[in-house]
């Protein structure tokens, strides 16, 4: 048996309170006598773990049992207000916040747009702090950043984003160095896919792909309610699978890469001459709503045989992440996601890759959360975390280990 620090009757109590406060997540506001035959732990059991609770500012009681005779027992429930929650995104050329509570609900947005010659800390620091103004730091129970890009998990660190002037971006040690709370960075695709799991298309969903396709192409990837991280944390970086055999020159140095096909920039330079001429491939980087621009091209016609053709590539990548992870879907968000002749063609040419799966093929849907999945994600992660996620929330038996950290003094 393994050697545990506390003794038997901490460890006990620990147990019993953990207990207690899953059954009020999950099932709460509930009388004392109520949790006591849910969990069947003895009244004074109950009761030593709700003072607990309560000197925690955790639980609190919220009026009595509506009952026409005898004694009315007290209704206990979560303090859902007492902890908050900072979830943070860079998402294309703002950085989106959201402050929640630990029931996950939004009390507050805050968002920055940027240039790629502003600091990108000092953007960071300016949403935190509206996230903050009024608000009791010492109930946030943790800040997260999902974003693109090289990270050093560890440390917190941004190592380079592809694009981005930033290099060496320390989120835990240069931006909430002045904080007391634990912190830690993500990679936005896989944030965005847990987000969609807890929250989202994929909630419920055994195992799904959330697929992301932008200025770059990234997959997170649930199998079994399992994000797959891989031994570096790498896995999903489907824009660098190789599509081709001798195909075209990858920004990364390689060929025939996924993202060197159907990328943002790949696309627009595809469709160059049925662009406005105005626009200079500079401007093309710098549209917002990429989606709804790419719609808008295609409903003007003519380009329908281009897009047909980056439907096809971008189906021999999705196949090959179908054929190794088995997903019930595929969540695709991102430049095509508003294009509804681009998801049939896409789907249409998955299928024709898949000659061999059952038929029940899966289906390529749009998520849920849209620019919200990476900030969910973050929120789920340190709720989860904490101990906070009700049941029905918590079927993702996550195998992270993030390497949350004490912000330094
Ligand atoms: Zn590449």
């Amino acid at each position: 048996m393994r050697h545990r620090p506390t003794g038997d009757l901490q460890y006990v109590q620990q147990m019993n309170r953990r207990l207690v406060l899953d059954t009020l997540l999950n099932h709460g506001p509930m009388s004392k006598i109520e949790i006591s035959r849910q969990t069947t732990l003895s009244p004074t059991t109950v009761g030593n773990a709700i003072i607990e609770l309560q000197s925690e500012n955790l639980v609190q009681e919220v009026g009595k049992v509506v009952s026409p005779m005898g004694r009315r027992p007290m209704l206990l429930d979560i303090q859902w207000d007492s902890r908050s929650v900072i979830g943070l995104s860079i998402v294309d050329n703002k950085v989106l916040g959201v402050r929640t509570n630990i029931a996950a609900e939004i009390k507050k947005i805050s968002e920055k747009k940027f240039e790629l010659s502003d600091d990108i800390r000092s953007v960071l620091q300016s949403v935190i702090s509206e996230l903050m103004d009024g608000h009791d730091e010492s109930t946030v129970i943790g800040v997260g950043l999902a974003t693109p890009g090289i990270l050093n998990r560890s440390e917190g660190e941004i190592v380079n984003i592809a694009n981005f002037p930033w290099k060496s971006l320390k989120f835990t040690g240069d931006i909430m160095n002045n904080h007391k709370i634990p912190t830690f960075i993500e990679n936005d695709t896989n944030a965005a896919a847990i987000g969609e799991a807890y929250f989202g298309r994929g909630r419920g969903v055994n195992s799904f792909c959330y697929v992301h396709v932008g200025t770059g192409v990234g997959a997170g990837i649930i199998v079994d309610r399992h994000i797959l991280l891989g031994s570096r944390g790498y896995a999903g970086e489907i824009g660098h699978m190789p599509v081709e055999l001798n195909g075209k020159k990858c920004r990364c140095g390689s060929i025939g890469c996924l993202e060197a096909y159907v990328s943002w920039h790949e696309v627009i330079s595809l469709l160059k001459d049925h662009l406005p001429k105005e626009l200079s491939e500079d401007d093309f980087e710098t549209i917002v709503d990429r989606a709804s621009y790419l719609n808008s091209i295609y409903q003007k016609g003519d380009v329908a045989e281009i897009l047909e053709q980056v439907s096809e590539i971008l189906a021999v990548g999705i196949a090959s992440l179908i054929s190794t992870t088995d997903p019930s879907i595929i969540i695709l968000e991102g430049i095509f996601d508003q294009c509804d002749e681009f998801m049939r063609a896409l789907q249409k040419n998955i299928n024709r890759r898949l000659i061999n799966f059952p038929h029940d093929k899966p289906l390529v849907l749009t998520g849920e959360l849209r620019e919200f999945a990476a900030v969910a994600g973050i929120v789920a992660i340190i709720l989860e975390k904490n101990g906070f996620l009700r049941s029905s929330e918590s079927l993702l038996e996550t195998n992270y280990h993030f390497d949350i950290q004490e912000g330094q003094q």
